[in-house]
């Protein structure tokens, strides 16, 4: 089976809409896997919360979904995105906001962990180091963790002589999956932050045991100018070009 694994969407659903396609294209996919932050920093979080709807899928709570409905404090936020947060919880449903109110922190798929942060702090810890990989694998009960939250694609193996080491994750090169202990994080779909503007997925082969990342253009064009259009921080539709 196959599984497309999502991480932060952010409200941008020309980024969402692609990755979906592409996903549709590749075809044969049993579940969407989404490590959370549907909403936040993007122009469509109502869309992009029924589109997810509309396919299989699981998810789990980030950050800016429970900022949106106030279960977390905008105090935490930089004032980009509490800015856009205020914004966006007036563009909720009351359906959006039940969706988001029970998306629960973490999720066990087989030998997966869903979680959108880290399984230490599942809303806020970002797992960008070996040295925070590595206090994390004794919080993980299954072989892999999957984490979004720091919009950048990585993986980190456990190692018993060092303890933990980066693995590679790039587009046309496989991570295979063995007996070691894995946290891996997707990027992000809807504002990657890798200085590659292009939305950012991946799709796990459960007979192969293998993760592949994938990078699909989109229209930043027409998400910026929603972001102008609503006077949404200016800044949330440049960095959409950066990748930054
Ligand atoms: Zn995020």
């Amino acid at each position: 089976m196959r599984y497309a694994i999502l991480a932060d969407i952010h409200a941008n659903l020309e980024a969402f809409t692609a990755v979906l396609d592409d996903i549709g294209e590749k075809g044969d996919i049993e579940e969407i896997w989404c490590l959370g932050d549907v909403v936040g920093y993007g122009p469509d979080p109502h869309r992009c919360i029924e589109i997810l709807n509309q396919s299989r899928h699981v998810c789990v709570a980030g950050n800016h979904d429970m900022a949106a409905i106030g279960k977390v404090e905008t105090t935490y936020f930089n004032s980009l995105a509490a800015n856009a947060i205020q914004w966006t919880t007036g563009q909720l449903t009351p359906d959006d906001v039940q969706y988001l109110e029970n998306l629960p922190l973490t999720i066990q798929k087989g030998d997966f962990m869903l979680v959108h942060g880290s399984p230490m702090e599942p809303l806020w810890e970002y797992v960008i180091s070996t040295g925070i990989a590595v206090r994390n694998f004794t919080y993980i009960e299954t072989t892999y963790c999957l984490v979004g939250h720091s919009h950048a694609p990585m993986a980190f193996m456990k190692d018993k002589d060092v303890g933990c080491k980066p693995v590679q994750l790039s587009p046309g090169i496989g991570l295979a999956l063995g007996d070691n202990k894995m946290i891996i994080n997707p990027g992000g779909v809807g504002q990657p932050r890798d200085g590659d503007p292009r939305a950012s997925y991946a799709i796990y082969d459960s007979e192969r045991q293998m993760i592949h990342l994938y990078r699909i253009p989109y229209d930043i064009d027409t998400t910026q100018k929603k972001i102008m259009e609503y006077g949404l921080p200016v800044a949330l539709a440049s960095r959409l070009e950066t990748g930054r």
